[in-house]
């Protein structure tokens, strides 16, 4: 035992020599652009609330005034007695909102995505998902026991070269708006890949439902898809929804199979049934306040023209998400620590989140952000780097 222990305090030592401890902020305040850090108040740019509505009155009252009806707790999964009026109700209208037959409700993201890639796949089946995909994509492949294939980053022709040797069911996977660098992936040359190789498509729009499209309907919105290109489309709602919770949307079959087989949805409690009231305010929001979606694009773009006069490296995202690509892990945690004893708070994204030697300030937006912050923030990030010169 003893040595056991001595063996994961070395690996701890590891973890912070190479400049990739990990560690927690505690915050005293609601969500929104201002954060209470110890006693502090700091303008927060690192959050994925990225139209504001995590704490937005009319959520708020709607969670509250469900409390008083539902009390807290669920009870027990949606299988035995815990799906309520509400997770129905909230169901239907995520369906008619992504223009999918059904909807079904998932305690978490990373559940959704275990539960449908292991629901849908076995061991004579393969699953293709975009080096660059979320974790909890990457581990619903492996959990399912398919054979498991990475492309190159948004590289259709790479994957079409896998596509055409594979056996059994065959499932495409990936991020919609890429979490960790904010492109988008080529939905479009997906879909018509899937279409030719007959394989399923399956988009996790985490970053773009709410955020993209004239009327928050995502990438999918964005690139005019359907339900017959993208079979399976997950969506989260702790993001641009910000409340908590995810779902799967798609055919009835799909659906119906999911709550037949999906593990992760079978055997955990089901979310409060307020969190879902709260998430049905929280979506006429979305699609009623184009203004949350314009500005965002408008903080974006402002962001995008000051950080390139000032020499910054920047990917190619037209979404809220604006990494700028730093490289050592230690100079991203430094320039992170100096941003926040200068007020603002802007996250350090370092390996195994991103690939080595990529380490990078992801810097979000907020609807609720003013231009004048983010000029701010442009100039306290160009005093910061400087400091921390490569
Ligand atoms: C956040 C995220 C998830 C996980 O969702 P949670 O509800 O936070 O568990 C899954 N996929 C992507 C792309 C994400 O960004």
């Amino acid at each position: 035992m003893t040595s056991a222990f001595s063996k994961l305090l070395d690996n701890l030592q590891t973890i912070t020599d190479a400049g990739l401890y990990r560690s927690r902020r505690v915050i005293d305040s609601p969500q929104g652009i201002n954060l209470q850090i110890d006693g502090r108040s700091v303008v927060n740019f690192c959050s994925n609330d990225y139209l504001g509505l995590a704490n937005h009155p009319t959520v708020v009252s709607a969670f509250k005034a469900a409390v008083d009806h539902y009390g807290v707790g669920s009870g027990s999964a949606h299988l035995i007695c815990g799906h309520s009026t509400a997770h129905h109700m909230l169901e239907e209208e995520l369906a008619v909102f992504t223009g999918r037959e059904r909807a079904l409700l998932f305690s978490t993201g990373y559940m959704a995505n275990l539960g449908v890639i292991s629901a849908l796949l076995g061991r004579s089946d393969t699953v293709f998902e975009d080096r660059l995909n979320h974790a909890s994509l990457l581990d619903g492949g492996l959990m399912s026991g398919a054979k498991f294939k990475r492309y190159a980053h948004a590289d259709v022709d790479n994957l079409t070269v896998h596509l055409k040797q594979a056996t059994g069911s065959k499932l495409i996977v990936t991020d919609g708006v890429f979490s960790m660098d904010g492109d988008f992936a080529p939905l479009k040359t997906l879909a018509l890949a899937a279409k030719d190789n007959d394989a399923w498509l399956m988009v996790d729009d985490a970053h773009g439902l709410g955020v993209i499209g004239n009327h928050g309907g995502g990438l999918l919105e964005h690139d005019g898809l359907t339900q017959r290109d993208v079979p399976i489309l997950m969506g989260t709602l702790g993001k641009g929804f910000g409340t908590f919770g995810a779902f799967i949307a798609g055919s009835d079959v799909l659906i119906e199979t999911l709550i037949q087989k999906a593990r992760t949805y079978i055997y955990t409690t089901a979310l409060p049934a307020a969190v879902a009231e709260a998430t049905r305010a929280s979506l006429k929001i979305v699609i009623a306040e184009n203004w949350r979606r314009d500005k965002l694009k408008a903080l974006a773009d402002r962001f995008r023209l000051g950080a390139g006069q000032l020499g910054f490296q920047l990917l190619a995202s037209s979404s809220a998400i604006q990494p700028i690509i730093i490289g050592d892990s230690q100079r991203a945690v430094d320039i992170s620590n100096s941003l926040l004893n200068a007020g603002f708070l802007v996250s350090a994204i370092r390996p195994p989140t991103v690939p080595k030697g990529s380490a990078r300030l992801r810097v979000t937006f907020s609807a609720l952000h003013e231009e004048f912050q983010v000029d701010q923030l442009l100039d306290t990030l160009d005093k910061a780097t400087t400091r921390h010169k490569a």
